[in-house]
């Protein structure tokens, strides 16, 4: 079968051994398309992800043979997530499920940007979702990347009518933006594009902000005069922090949702004097794709017009353009 291979920080298409279930239980699922996410570019512009290796895990596709007791047959259409938590260790039971052992080791195989993967039994039961047939197929593959950022909103805290900054507004920050104002809050954002900012504040942010500098803070007072209860970081810039904590109220909380290059220091005055809570959210539970699948479904958030569509073959200039902000998101089409 036909796949994008990573050689040497590139995608290669090559023709690799199809998954088979022979007596594995799970199912087979054919591709029909895969979001790019952006820890895809980083993992294979970090060198994180090996050589040989095959990246993508926004899948959307059609089950194709099943080996397992199941509520899916042949023939479904479903998104899903791509680990699993074993509900049932320390981490589990804390509620950081992405912090579990058992979930960073599972995966579908061999990788979303391959014409079939092998989907596991456990994936079925807890990380699987049908896509009902009002949703088109791009809509179901933000399944995944909308529940990351469920789960930073709840991480935040579920308080009703928070004032929330997002800072970035590429695909995951009007996401996170949705997200946030689907669980009740007043949502404001700021970004360097122009075209961004619009489109934020025709998905429904409350304002948005042109620029993520200084000298916007003295705007922000006018809606949120005493600063942000809530701050998310989704812009993956080393002055993001800095920014966050000069945007963020006495007694916020600052959720750190990308990484940087360079780490940025840690803002320890700021955090003791001003008691501000810093933390981080990384990738979904099962229950954040549950709430994120009824989200789509719903309506309640609304991702059209942030996905650019490209073939399999032209998934490096999918690439190119997504790292120099020419498009929001590609999806991968099989
Ligand atoms: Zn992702
Ligand atoms: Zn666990």
């Amino acid at each position: 079968m036909k796949a994008a291979v990573l050689r040497s920080g590139k995608f290669n298409i090559e023709n690799i051994d199809k998954p088979q279930l022979k007596d594995k239980k799970g199912a087979i699922v054919k591709v029909i398309g895969c979001g790019l996410c952006g820890s895809d570019i980083v993992k294979l512009k970090t060198g994180m992800a090996k050589d040989g290796s095959v990246l993508g895990h926004e899948v959307v596709g059609e089950i194709v043979e099943v080996n397992t007791d199941t509520k899916f047959k042949t023939g479904d259409i479903v998104a899903m997530g791509h680990h699993v938590p074993c509900f049932n260790c320390l981490y589990c039971f804390s509620g950081h499920y992405s912090m579990c052992r058992h979930f960073k080791t599972t995966n579908i195989f061999p990788g979303g940007f391959a014409e079939f993967i092998y989907v596991s039994e456990e994936h079925l039961n807890n990380t699987v979702f049908y896509v009902s047939e009002h949703l088109t197929e791009i809509e179901a593959s933000f399944l995944e990347p909308l529940a990351c950022c469920i789960r930073a909103v709840k991480r935040a805290g579920l308080e009703q009518n928070s004032k929330n900054l997002i800072i970035g507004l590429g695909s995951v920050g009007i996401l996170m933006g949705q997200a946030s104002k689907a669980f009740g809050n007043e949502v404001f954002g700021c970004d360097l594009i122009k075209e961004r900012v619009m489109l934020s504040e025709d998905l429904g942010f409350d304002k948005s902000f042109i620029s993520d500098n200084e000298s916007i803070l003295t705007e922000m007072k006018n809606y949120a005069p005493i600063g942000f209860d809530n701050v998310f970081l989704t812009a993956g810039a080393s002055s993001g922090l800095d920014f966050a904590v000069k945007a963020a109220r006495d007694g916020a909380n600052i959720v750190v949702f990308s990484s940087v290059k360079d780490n940025n220091g840690f803002k320890n005055n700021d955090i003791y004097y001003r008691e501000l809570t810093v933390m981080g959210s990384y990738s979904p539970s099962p229950m954040d794709l549950e709430d994120s699948m009824n989200l789509i479904s719903s309506g309640k958030v609304d991702v059209n017009g942030l996905s650019v569509v490209y073939n399999l073959e032209n998934l490096n200039e999918a690439l190119n353009d997504t790292i120099s902000n020419k498009i929001m998101k590609a999806y991968i089409k099989l």
